[in-house]
């Protein structure tokens, strides 16, 4: 099922979120939605707050062609180092719709986390991927790429975000 996702500013986009105790069917279940929604969107990572679920998910798939699906399903991710040198993406993110800048992190990071049969693995990730689970760990601790940036920048964004905002809610009215 296709859920809804939350847009900046949004209270809940700034929320810590919960760690799973256990994952079941319903997680599992949670997960398929998550990515549903997000190769409907299109996009290339979702967590579970940006569809307003405070716990610790993400799913991510990096694969450009639709026939080379490889999704990630990352529960209770957790990096555990990354490297001195840095890369720099342009990142955007589902929640902040139309919005890009280019943002410098680790080029490289080792991650730990839990599969969807309940499993600890970990995994390297360099290039787009690294980006990609950092930018998501982030809005596990309420983070978003936009708070790497100058106030000026942020601001300017945030107010684009509420213009928009205001006009879906027009459109539905
Ligand atoms: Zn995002």
């Amino acid at each position: 099922m296709k859920r809804k996702i939350l847009i900046e500013p949004d209270p809940i986009l700034r929320k810590k979120c919960e760690p799973i105790e256990k994952v079941n069917d319903d997680i599992r279940n949670l997960m398929k939605d998550m990515l549903q929604t997000m190769y409907d969107a299109p996009g290339i990572g979702l967590a579970a707050v940006q569809i307003g679920v405070l716990k610790r998910l993400v799913v991510i798939d990096i694969s450009k062609e639709e026939k080379k699906r490889d999704p990630l399903f990352l529960i209770n991710p957790e990096i555990l180092s990354k490297s001195e040198n840095t890369s720099v993406y342009e990142e955007g993110c589902l929640s902040l719709p139309g919005q890009f800048a280019e943002i410098e992190r680790p080029a490289k990071c080792l991650l730990k986390y839990v599969d969807l049969n309940g499993k600890e693995k970990k995994l390297k990730a360099d290039g787009l991927l690294s980006t990609c689970i950092q930018h998501e760990v982030d809005h596990l601790n309420g983070i978003l790429f936009i708070d790497y940036l100058s106030k000026l920048k942020k601001d300017m964004i945030i107010k684009k975000l509420v213009k928009h905002k205001k006009e879906i809610e027009r459109v539905v009215v």
